[in-house]
């Protein structure tokens, strides 16, 4: 919010807060994102600006401190929207920083993968982040997060990298992030179905929310999501048990964790 206050664009905003959110081994994405079933991280993510359409998305990476400027740099440095493991050469070369896999695992997220291989549960908890953000000019822009799902199969990508599922903006209607059972999401095509019910059905922004966690709910997922439209309200929406979130905006804000 102190980059919008300063005047910055939206996507430095999104980008900034999804930093201290990868960065805090609490969440499910960069420090501490979920392992996969061979115990490994493999995270996802995507970034969008509504005002041009551009987008940058990363799938599979293993050594990039922060996910989200892989998906930064795709969006600004490249001709091309989405990479699927890029090498390290080419991360270096995009000025992304790189980490062992003892900075990414934890033990905490360990021991969730121990429990969901006895269990067979490998769909209980999300923590995968996004953020979205209106800046100055009212320009609107969405980014997503994550480790994906704990015990997931090897090579598996769930909504958060694929523009239009877990991620999308579009200056004339609004900008999403999603979290949860990404397949869900994806069936749904969840971030744009919701732009396109506000643009096409002309929904205001909380009941296209929510009519698109339906659809979600329909195909056997759970989950959340953050819209912001590029005029009004933003709306937080969820039909899982919980889903954390924070605002600030000129009238205030607000902590749910
Ligand atoms: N949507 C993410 C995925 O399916 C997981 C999550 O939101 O926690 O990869």
């Amino acid at each position: 919010y102190a980059l919008l206050e300063q005047g910055a664009p939206a996507e430095d905003a999104v980008c900034a807060a999804i930093r201290v959110m990868e960065d805090a081994p609490e969440f499910n994405a960069g420090r501490g994102a979920a392992l996969t079933s061979e115990g490994i991280v493999s995270m996802d993510s995507c970034l969008m600006t509504g005002v041009d359409g551009e987008v940058g998305s990363a799938c599979g990476l293993t050594t990039s401190k922060n996910p989200i400027n892989v998906a930064r740099a795709i969006k600004e440095k490249t001709k091309h929207v989405m990479f699927a493991k890029p090498g390290d050469n080419l991360l270096k070369e995009w000025g992304i920083k790189l980490c062992d896999s003892e900075y990414f695992i934890t033990p905490a997220r360990q021991e969730s993968l121990r429990e969901a291989q006895s269990n067979g549960d490998e769909w209980e908890k999300h923590g995968t982040i996004g953020a979205v953000a209106r800046d100055a000019s009212g320009n609107i822009a969405a980014g997503t997060s994550t480790g994906g799902i704990t015990n997931q199969m090897h090579g598996r990508v769930g909504d958060s990298p694929l523009p239009g599922c877990g991620t999308f903006a579009n200056q004339s209607t609004v900008a999403v992030s999603c979290t949860g059972i990404g397949e869900a999401f994806i069936k749904v095509v969840a971030a744009h179905q919701v732009s396109d019910r506000v643009r096409f059905s002309g929904e205001n922004v909380e009941d296209a929310a929510t009519a698109t966690l339906d659809e979600v709910a329909a195909h056997h997922g759970d989950g959340g999501m953050i819209v912001l439209p590029a005029v009004g309200r933003g709306v937080v929406a969820y039909n899982s048990e919980m889903m954390n979130f924070g605002y600030r905006s000129a009238q205030g804000g607000k902590v749910q964790g």
